[in-house]
C-alpha cells in the first residue's frame, strides 16, 4: 500500500514557513498533502481560526490531552504549550495522503524519534534584519513578542544541522520552488516509486 510521506517544517518565527505551507497548498491543486493543525494554549490572532490555524485550548484542557496519550509530540514554545495529534495523521499517511508538520525544533526530535523516515526541512531567512523586518511587517504579533521570538531566533537556528533539507527564504518564489523540488524528489526516491508502480515494475521485469 502506497503511504504518504511525513514532512516536518521548522523556522524560526517569521521566517515565512506559513506562507511557503499555503502557497504550496494554493498552487499544487493536484498535490494529495494536508497540514497538520496543531493544539496551542496561545492567545489567537486578530487573522487567526479556530480549527483552521490552530485548535485553541487552555492549560490545563492541553494536559488533559497529555495524559490521554494524544500527541505524537509537544512542546513548550515561546512560553505556550504546542502540540501534534497522532491518530489523524497516521489515517491521512495510510491513505497515501503526504502531512506537513509546522513545528519547532523540540517537536521535530521528537517525532524523528518515532518516526524514523519522517523528511525534515528548515527555512533560513537571508538576514536576521529581514526576519525582524517581517516581524514587524506581519503585524500580527505585540513588540513584546517580537522581541521575545527575535531573541530565541538564534537558538532556533542552530538546530539547523539536525535537518534533511535547507530553504534560505530571500526570494519567496525561489523558496516555493525549492519546496516542491524536495517533495518532487522524494517522490521519485525507489521505494516510493516501487510502492506506486508495483504492477509495472513486475511487468516490466517479467520474461
Ligand atoms: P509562527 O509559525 O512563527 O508564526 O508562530 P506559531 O505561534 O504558529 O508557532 C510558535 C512555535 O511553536 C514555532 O516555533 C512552531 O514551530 C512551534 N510549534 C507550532 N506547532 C507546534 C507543535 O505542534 N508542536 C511543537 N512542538 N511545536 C510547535
Ligand atoms: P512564519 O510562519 O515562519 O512565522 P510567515 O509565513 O508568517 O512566517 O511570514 C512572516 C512574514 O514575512 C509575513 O508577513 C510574510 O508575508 C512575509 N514573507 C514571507 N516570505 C517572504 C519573502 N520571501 N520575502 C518577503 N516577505 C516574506
Ligand atoms: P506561532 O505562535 O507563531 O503560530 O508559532 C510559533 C512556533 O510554534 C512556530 O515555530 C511553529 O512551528 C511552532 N509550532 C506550531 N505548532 C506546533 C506544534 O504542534 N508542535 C511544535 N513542536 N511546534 C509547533
Amino acid at each position: 500500500m502506497y503511504q504518504g510521506t511525513l514532512y516536518i517544517v521548522s523556522a524560526p518565527s517569521g521566517a515565512g514557513k506559513s506562507s511557503l505551507i499555503s502557497r504550496l497548498l494554493e498552487t499544487t491543486p493536484n498535490y494529495a498533502v494536508k497540514v497538520s493543525v496543531s493544539h496551542t494554549t496561545r492567545e489567537k490572532r486578530p487573522n487567526e481560526k479556530n480549527g483552521i490555524h490552530y485548535h485553541y485550548v487552555s492549560e490545563q484542557e492541553f494536559e488533559t490531552l497529555i495524559k490521554q496519550n494524544d500527541f505524537l509530540e509537544y512542546a513548550k514554545v515561546f512560553g505556550n504549550y504546542y502540540g501534534t495529534s497522532h491518530n489523524w495523521i497516521t489515517e491521512q499517511l495510510s491513505k497515501g495522503i503526504d502531512v506537513f508538520l509546522d513545528i519547532d525544533w523540540q517537536g521535530a526530535r521528537q517525532i524523528k524519534e518515532k518516526v524514523p523516515d519522517v523528511k525534515t526541512i528548515f527555512i533560513a531567512p537571508p538576514s536576521k534584519e529581514e526576519l525582524e523586518r517581517r516581524l514587524i511587517a506581519r503585524a500580527q504579533d505585540s513588540d513584546e513578542t517580537i522581541q521575545k521570538r527575535m531573541l530565541e531566533a538564534s537558538s532556533e537556528i542552530s538546530h539547523i544541522f539536525e535537518y534533511d533539507y535547507v530553504i534560505i527564504n530571500d526570494d519567496f518564489e525561489i523558496a516555493l520552488m525549492d519546496l516542491k523540488a524536495i517533495i518532487r524528489a522524494e517522490k521519485l526516491k525507489k521505494n516510493k516509486q516501487v510502492q506506486k508502480n508495483e504492477n509495472l515494475i513486475n511487468s516490466l521485469i517479467k520474461k
